[in-house]
């Protein structure tokens, strides 16, 4: 294995703040990425409560960090703290990259593309056009509905616990796409023929990861050639991914998005492409070594 790089005074900082941030794949992605293409950075876990986290936004501009990423619970808290939003940050009312340019904080998210960059590579899909079910109204599903409409996507429904965080998420996210055709699915008030003209179905809530059941999906009256995606990456088969395989259909857990969102990052702070598949391979290496 390649040696990494001495740390020097002129190493530039990167980092993922959350709470908590031990769990998180990114240092390991990052890192083989920063190393695989020469450049002198190293990327570190930040674990920041709630309650502290202006003071940490405020630190990390002081250190002159260079970039950060954002995880649960921050995404959308951290918003007021930042110099300037991307566009794809306003969208999805959540930030999950951060550039630091010379003491301005911008916030961008990489999630939804990501998801889309995943679909593509992880299903042969383009969601140009599609019908698509999305599960879940939270900050994950924002972004993912952003993306999706952004895409071009046909036609969202979205099935969430809450039915009134979905209305206000298809209201606000969905408003300058009057193109696409937006409903909320009530749990088990869909009808068969709904159900077959949908092409792709998109997990976008934490069930799963306990191998809950996602309730009011009816996999068994999709097509056949119908898709489905769970952002759920740990276990790597949740039960939605297992029901699906076992109809015949296509399916793809979250990994993907989570190597692609990662991916982005970088070329945003850095101005170049990740060396191709390195993060991936990193993060293969590690989930599956015993
Ligand atoms: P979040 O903002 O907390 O949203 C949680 C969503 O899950 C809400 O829609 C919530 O419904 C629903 N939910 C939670 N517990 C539920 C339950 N017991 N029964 C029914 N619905 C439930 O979280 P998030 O940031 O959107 O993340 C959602 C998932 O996506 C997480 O598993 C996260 O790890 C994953 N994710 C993966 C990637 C990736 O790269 N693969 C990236 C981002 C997120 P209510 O509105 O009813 O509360």
């Amino acid at each position: 294995m390649q040696q990494a790089p001495p740390l020097t005074g002129a190493t530039r900082v990167f980092g993922i703040i959350g709470c908590p941030v031990r769990h998180s794949l990114s240092p390991l992605m990052q890192n083989a990425a920063f190393q695989a293409a020469g450049i002198d950075a190293v990327y570190v876990p930040f674990p920041v409560d709630p309650e502290q986290l202006a003071q940490a936004v405020g630190g990390l501009r002081t250190l002159r960090v260079a970039g950060f990423n954002v995880t649960i619970p921050h995404k959308s808290a951290i918003m007021p703290f930042l110099d300037r939003l991307d566009h794809s940050a306003v969208a999805a009312g959540a930030v999950n990259v951060v550039m630091n340019h010379d003491g301005i904080l911008t916030g961008y998210n990489t999630d939804g593309d990501g998801l889309i960059l995943s679909l593509q590579r992880d299903l042969g899909c383009d969601p140009a056009g599609c019908r698509v079910v999305l599960v879940g109204a939270g900050g994950a599903a924002r972004g993912a509905l952003a993306a999706l409409c952004r895409a071009g996507v046909a036609a969202v429904s979205v099935l969430n616990r809450t039915a009134s965080a979905a209305e206000e998420m298809l209201a606000t996210v969905t408003a300058g796409y009057p193109q696409v055709a937006c409903t909320v699915l009530e749990s088990g008030r869909s009808d068969q023929t709904f159900w077959q003209q949908q092409q792709l179905v998109i997990n976008a809530t934490s069930l799963g990861m306990k191998d809950e059941e996602i309730p009011g999906l009816e996999l068994a009256c999709l097509p056949g050639d119908a898709k489905v995606y769970d952002m759920v990456y740990a276990p790597p088969e949740t039960r939605l991914l297992r029901a699906a395989k076992a109809m015949g259909l296509a399916t793809a857990n979250g990994l993907g998005m989570l190597v692609a969102q990662g991916e982005l990052a970088f070329e945003l702070w850095h101005g170049s492409a990740s060396p191709a598949g390195v993060m991936a391979k990193a993060l293969h290496r590690y989930l599956d070594s015993p």
